[in-house]
């Protein structure tokens, strides 16, 4: 008898790639399989917590079991030095993976043991491992199918002299084209290019070589939100919209829910929700001119203003934002999908990304780096869904420019339709992604 998929899924521990590969896991749970997810000694707690009490009450059931194992980064280690934790991290739970491995297959019978590892970027080691192993291996990649398009390049892109191999940097002035139908892309738009030093660049290119040994690579996006981005790798597997719709999954972070009563008391259409995902910080001067263009509009608007901004929080004086509600992480699926909902002012993350499509809701798009850019001339030059805010010569978006664009974009009916109707494409293309996660569970037990 076949026994069941289980899965070692191995997150890289930050926040961006645990949150999503903890929700995939709640996922794969829902179909039946088993997941052990490696966290490290570090974040344990975080996500026991999590997977305790979220704020639905679902519980990560017998399904997923959580493990754990030292990342090697010693307490007075600043862990915003994330080329050293890159590092530690590969090269101390390396060592100590095979021995996990064997010891969560002990307690298991013939027909459960594990049957494929997942892991996110920069956890490609692991794949060597389970490659040693004979244990099957995936990619579970939180963005999208053309930024892992774009890094799977780089060797290429280095030998036809377009970029350079010690630090990714454009050779000439001209676009990049991953591939003949993809959009053409101005270099400053690769996801390599704003990591502020040449490690990471030539840590990717060396990664790529590990992400290589999974057999899938699993996108949340669908075939034609980028259809071109399949041609360049037949690994590629949209299984999205993934999760966009799902409300009863765990969070890491601590919702604050107050901002639901909040919208339910808002006209239809008129909320500007404004949010930068679980990374980004503002620096002080543009939190004053956000908070001041916000101001300006003279509209209600819902801000996510994370605590651990990376800046002190400071709010101008002269702010008033008395048609606001402020919330340190909000249930952003509930509430894009809420009817009182205008537009979207986004840094452009993936997840933020398809979760407003999902909606139908149209984008201002504010990237800030990686492959925020690239999700950025997606959104307003292929589907033409949102408009972007221009910077000054300081790089500063001014609160005229916000108040400018965000009527703009109010009065777009165009860009409101085609939200609409790409809304409609993107729920249509689920049931093709779930097929293709189907076909993904089945082989991964063969
Ligand atoms: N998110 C949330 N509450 C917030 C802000 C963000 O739940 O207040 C979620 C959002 O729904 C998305 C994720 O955090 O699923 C952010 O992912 P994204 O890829 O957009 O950006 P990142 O955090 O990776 O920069």
């Amino acid at each position: 008898m076949m026994g069941i998929s289980h899965f070692l899924a191995i997150p890289y521990p930050i926040l961006g790639h645990m949150n999503p590969l903890l929700q995939f896991s709640q996922v794969l749970a829902k179909y039946g399989c088993k997941i052990t997810l490696l966290s490290s000694d570090e974040n344990y707690e975080k996500l026991k917590s999590a997977s305790g009490g979220g704020n639905d009450k679902v519980i990560m059931d017998s399904h997923i079991k959580l493990v754990s194992l030292p990342d090697g980064v010693d307490p007075e280690d600043d862990r915003k030095d994330q080329a050293k934790v890159i590092s530690t991290t590969i090269n101390t739970m390396r060592a100590k993976l095979p021995k996990l491995i064997e010891d969560v297959n002990d307690a298991e019978d013939s027909d459960n043991k594990i049957s494929c590892i997942i892991v996110t970027k920069n956890m490609g080691w692991a794949l060597e491992v389970g490659h040693q192993l004979g244990i099957k291996g995936a990619l579970f990649w939180p963005a999208s199918a053309t930024s892992l398009a774009s890094f799977n390049s780089i060797q290429r892109l280095i030998d036809e002299g377009a970029i350079d191999s010690k630090n990714g940097l454009p050779t000439r002035k001209q676009e990049i084209q991953l591939s003949s139908n993809l959009p053409m892309m101005e270099a400053a738009a690769m996801p390599w290019y704003c990591l502020d030093n040449a490690f990471f660049f030539l840590h990717m290119k060396q990664e790529m070589q590990n992400l290589n040994l999974a057999e899938r690579w699993l996108c949340n996006t669908t075939f034609d939100l980028e259809a071109g981005a399949f041609s360049t790798s037949q690994k590629l597997l949209p299984i999205g919209p993934l999760m966009a719709n799902e409300h009863n999954i765990i969070s890491i972070l601590q919702e604050d829910r107050t901002c639901l009563e909040w919208l339910d008391q808002q006209p239809p259409q008129s909320v500007i929700y404004a949010s930068f995902g679980s990374m980004v910080s503002t620096k002080p001067n543009q939190f004053n001119e956000l908070a001041l263009g916000l101001d300006l509009l003279k509209r209600p608007f819902l801000w996510v203003v994370r605590e651990d901004n990376g800046y002190n929080i400071a709010y101008p004086d002269e702010f008033r934002g008395r048609q606001g509600k402020i919330v340190g992480w909000a249930p952003q699926k509930k509430i894009l999908e809420h009817p009182a909902i205008a537009c979207f002012i986004s840094h452009c993350g993936w997840n933020s990304t398809i979760e407003g499509l999902y909606n139908g809701v149209p984008f201002l798009c504010w990237p800030f780096c990686s492959d925020q850019l690239m999700n950025k001339i997606y959104i307003c030059d292929v589907w033409k869904v949102g408009l972007e805010f221009h910077r000054d010569e300081n790089g500063i978006i001014l609160r005229e420019e916000i108040k400018k664009k965000v009527e703009q974009l109010l009065g777009d009916e165009e860009i409101k339709g085609r939200a609409s109707k790409l809304m409609e494409k993107v729920i249509k293309n689920k049931a093709q992604g779930d097929q293709n996660l189907i076909k993904f569970i089945n082989w991964a037990k063969e």
